[in-house]
Parts: C-alpha cells; sequence; structure tokens
C-alpha cells in the first residue's frame, strides 16, 4: 500500500496516471492511499484506491479504522478517518472524525499526547466507542495498531523505524511515536 508522498518510482520509468504526481527531482509519487497499478503500453503509473461503500454511519465497535492525524492536544488526537471498505472491515463515510483520548494511546502511562502522534503520521486504529454527537472514540492500544506511516516535520523525508523510535534517515533527528507493529510496510486487511 502506497500513502501520499509515497515514491513509486523515477519518471523515466514511467510517467504519473491517475492518482500519482511528478515531483521536482523527477520522482513519481503516489497523490492518494492506495497500491500502484502499472500500465505497460502507456508506461504510466496509477494510484487505485481502496474500494469505497457508502455507509451511513459508523456503528461497528471493535473495527480497524485507517486514518491520518490532522490535530495532536496534549490529551487528545483527532484523525481524518480514511473510507475503507473490504469484506471484513465495513468503514466509515468519508470525511468522519475519529478521536484518541491519551488514555487509549498505549497500555503504559502517557504523559503527553504529543509523543505519541503527529500531524501527518497515518495510523491504524480500532473504534471502541460510539456515542452520538461526539466523535468515534479509537483506541491504538495493542501491538498491530499505532502509526504505520510517518514523515519527518523538518523535511518530509519518510521516517524508518529504529527499535521503538522513528528516525529521519536525512536530517538524522529521532522522534517518539506510538508505532505499530508493521510500520513502514503496513499490512491492510482484505
Ligand atoms: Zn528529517
Amino acid at each position: 500500500m502506497k500513502t501520499p508522498g509515497d515514491k513509486i518510482c523515477e519518471v523515466e520509468e514511467y510517467l504519473a496516471g491517475r492518482g500519482a504526481y511528478v515531483d521536482e527531482d523527477g520522482g513519481v509519487y503516489a497523490k492518494i492511499m492506495g497500491n500502484p497499478s502499472f500500465n505497460q503500453t502507456e508506461r504510466t503509473v496509477s494510484i487505485v484506491p481502496p474500494p469505497r461503500k457508502k455507509i451511513p454511519g459508523i456503528n461497528v465497535v471493535g473495527s480497524i479504522v485507517y486514518g491520518r492525524i490532522f490535530q495532536v492536544l496534549n490529551k487528545l488526537a483527532l484523525v481524518q478517518l480514511y473510507p475503507y471498505q473490504t469484506a471484513r472491515f465495513r468503514l466509515v463515510p468519508p470525511g468522519t472524525i475519529g478521536a484518541i483520548y491519551i488514555a487509549d494511546v498505549r497500555k503504559e502511562f502517557v504523559e503527553d499526547l504529543r509523543n505519541e502522534f503527529d500531524v501527518g503520521d497515518w495510523i491504524r486504529a480500532k473504534i471502541k466507542k460510539v456515542v452520538k454527537k461526539f466523535y468515534p472514540q479509537l483506541t491504538t492500544v495493542g501491538k498491530e495498531l499505532g502509526v504505520i506511516k510517518a514523515y519527518c516535520p523538518y523535511d518530509r523525508t519518510p521516517l524508518v523505524r529504529r527499535g521503538a523510535e522513528l528516525y529521519c534517515p536525512k536530517c538524522k533527528r529521532r522522534f517518539k511515536r506510538k508505532i505499530a507493529i508493521d510500520y513502514g510496510d503496513p499490512k491492510l486487511p482484505r
């Protein structure tokens, strides 16, 4: 799976098709979340999003969801949920927002949520609770849940895993995160 900003190939190899773009460095990058599809005849690569289906609302506690962190406060993080849908996981309508409270990040005590998530992180979470008029409450407790992809806030380089932390290969900074076990190469459910 590719997330926005992931490099797919060089423009000499394939031109950017739907869901992809060419950057100044001559690389072809994903514009949306999905899997690359190469067209050998036209020599283009497109990003094919996961199947979508309109669903009236979130009502499945325990479902796995994917999304991108767009706000981090010290006790609450907000996630733009991605409308991902498979045979086993029926998910959210476009535009749905989820909330992660500080107690639901990991098993251990968390003092500041800003050491766990950052804006732009892609995460895998589980729906914990749905209460009308409130954002669905998510949890990232468990080794398979947490950040699956993150970028350096200074230079946008994809961060790599180093032990329990993330590391920027470009500027050499280290970052704390609640990472999922398959960070960097996430497996999507089927
Ligand atoms: Zn960096």
